[in-house]
């Protein structure tokens, strides 16, 4: 019985209320009860106090579903160590939301930010993939990998300002296939900006016109 209850429809990842059309994720009452960005704000032009505090010369255009606080705080652990596909699903759906309304021009390429084989080894998956697999179908067969993590980084959020600049020293190579694109990059949470950034500078010295991201949480970062 439980497994045609489950079958059938999907319960709210909040509440455990059965959801409208039984196929969303969420409940109509607990998804008002979330505090997220204004659908297709560019957190780059529309929020400056905090896109000031971030690394984003390589990039053009940052989208973000919400800061990091709850749920997001428990969604992005569960989906980044407990393959939890709910909780990717549901966040990839919110970020294909964002993009649907952004004032962007047409993407050439989506990317999800690389993570190095090493670390991939030992996850077992790489949680921007993930997420990738649940923005907007029709954007599949723009999905790219000609971006790769070529150093073994330490986590940012455990380096200092100038550590963490050089930490991200040709961390990443990229293939000539992205000469000409506008590319966009996806990643689940933005903190310093460093990573993205490098990422996006690869690109552009790769020939990508320009980069986009796009992240599901920002988190302040002192
Ligand atoms: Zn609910």
């Amino acid at each position: 019985m439980q497994f045609i209850k489950q079958f059938f429809h999907n319960d709210c990842l909040l509440c455990d209320s059965r959801t409208q059309n039984n196929t969303e994720l969420l409940c109509d009452l607990c998804r008002s009860d979330l505090d997220l960005y204004p659908l297709g704000t560019d957190l780059l032009y529309s929020y400056t106090s905090i896109s000031s505090h971030i690394i984003h010369n390589a990039i053009t255009g940052i989208a973000v579903v919400s800061n990091y606080q709850w749920p997001f705080e428990q969604w992005i652990p569960q989906m980044k160590f407990h393959n939890h596909i709910n909780s990717a699903k549901l966040m990839g759906q919110m970020l294909n939301e964002h993009l649907a309304n952004s004032l962007w021009p047409t993407i050439d390429l989506i990317m999800p930010m690389p993570i190095h084989s090493q670390r991939l080894l030992q996850r077992g998956y790489n949680q921007a993939e993930l997420l990738c697999k649940f923005i907007d179908h029709s954007a599949h067969s723009k999905l790219s990998h000609a971006l790769t993590r070529t150093k073994y980084t330490q986590p940012q959020t455990e380096l200092n300002k100038i550590e963490r600049k050089q930490n991200m020293k040709q961390a990443f190579a990229c293939e000539d296939t992205v000469k000409g694109k506008t590319v966009l990059l996806v990643d689940d949470v933005i903190t310093t900006g460093h990573t993205a950034n490098a990422a996006a500078q690869e690109l552009l010295n790769s020939g990508a016109t320009a980069v986009y991201l796009a992240a599901v949480a920002i988190r302040k970062y002192n």
